[in-house]
């Protein structure tokens, strides 16, 4: 390459950092989220691209917030006048007694994973769910109404989307969990059943079981944290899929890496799949919609969390 070209290409990426950077003014409303670790999120280019693009005084920021701190913290953006903030590990639960009311669902979930700030009084919400639900129907043109769902896990995620599909009017779920933990799965199954109309059972997470299940399932999801790690061991393998005769969408809560092994073994049955980027981006814009009262530029925010998946390599 010339020098002039490389002097031009780097002026040029400057003046692209310059137009992409966010304006820090007196009126700036400050939105973020606490965690810990919060080192690894993608919240903040997705929400702070949105506010660019709208042209809206917003700054989402992360804030790594340790477990014993969440209560002080939390009284601390309603004394700062925040609008708001996301909630991630280990916060979703423990932040329920430190909120005025619950919003939505989020009292049957069980945990929230955003917090709005309207007249010194934080509101709780759990978005994640709903992120589900809009991600299956808006990307996967998939609709869980009426619909057979096999759920892998039963922890947080699982909850959420569990109790979400149940409002939703899902017709039968299923929660698969270990042997280890099989009372969450349980205490899950008896939370959704205040939802009347939707049939719920749980059972263990083994591949023998999951297959004298597996006939008339529609929507297999993977809420476990199973497939985050190359070495990883599916519950299930080919026999499942075999028996599998009405299922017409695997959904992987796990974005990274974008095509788990569960996910490549449905695509090889000519499966509809998706793994977890929509369900992430959805559950941004509603927050970002509850925050700021606009509607959420979703194709903005999506171009800018597949980026920064990019650029993180
Ligand atoms: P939790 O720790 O609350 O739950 C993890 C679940 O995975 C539990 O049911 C656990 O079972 C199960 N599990 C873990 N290891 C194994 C194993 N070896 N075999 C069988 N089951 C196992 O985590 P979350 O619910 O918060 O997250 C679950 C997954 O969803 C993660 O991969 C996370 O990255 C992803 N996620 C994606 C989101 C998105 O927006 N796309 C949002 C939130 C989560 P047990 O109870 O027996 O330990």
């Amino acid at each position: 390459m010339r020098f002039e070209d490389s002097r031009r290409n780097l002026r040029e990426g400057f003046l692209e950092k310059l137009r992409n950077s966010i304006k820090i003014t007196g009126n700036t409303q400050i939105v973020g989220l606490f965690g810990d670790p919060v080192k690894h999120t993608l919240s903040p280019s997705m929400h702070n691209a949105a506010f660019r693009h709208l042209g809206i005084d917003y700054a989402y920021l992360p804030f790594h917030v340790r477990e014993q701190d969440l209560g002080a913290a939390l009284k601390g953006i309603a004394d700062m006048g925040l609008k708001g903030v996301n909630l991630t590990i280990p916060h979703k639960v423990n932040a329920l007694k430190y909120v005025k009311s619950l919003c939505g669902e989020a009292d049957v979930i069980g945990a929230i994973n955003t917090v709005a700030v309207r007249n010194k009084k934080l509101f709780g919400y759990n978005t994640d769910g709903k992120g589900f639900i809009s991600s299956l129907k808006d990307d996967c043109c998939f609709d869980p109404k009426k619909k057979n769902v096999l759920i892998l896990g039963a922890g947080g995620a699982a909850r959420a989307i569990a109790v979400q599909l149940a409002f939703y009017g899902a017709e039968k779920i299923t929660i698969a969990n270990r042997v280890l933990d099989f009372h969450l799965a349980r205490r899950l199954a008896g939370d959704i059943r205040r939802k009347p109309g939707v049939k719920v059972k749980c059972v263990l997470l083994d591949e023998e079981t999951l297959i004298k299940n597996a006939r008339t399932v529609q929507l297999l999801v993977n809420a476990t944290s199973v497939g985050l790690h190359p070495g990883d061991r599916l519950p299930l393998t080919s026999r499942f899929f075999d028996n599998a005769q009405s299922l017409g969408m695997v959904y992987d809560l796990i974005y990274n890496p974008p095509r788990t092994k569960l996910l490549r073994l449905a695509g090889s049955y000519g499966l509809k799949t998706s793994n977890g980027l929509g369900m992430l981006l959805y559950q941004g814009a509603l927050a970002f919609e509850i925050w700021t009262g606009k509607k959420a530029p979703i194709h903005i925010m999506r171009k800018a969390l597949t980026d920064a998946i990019k650029n993180r390599g």
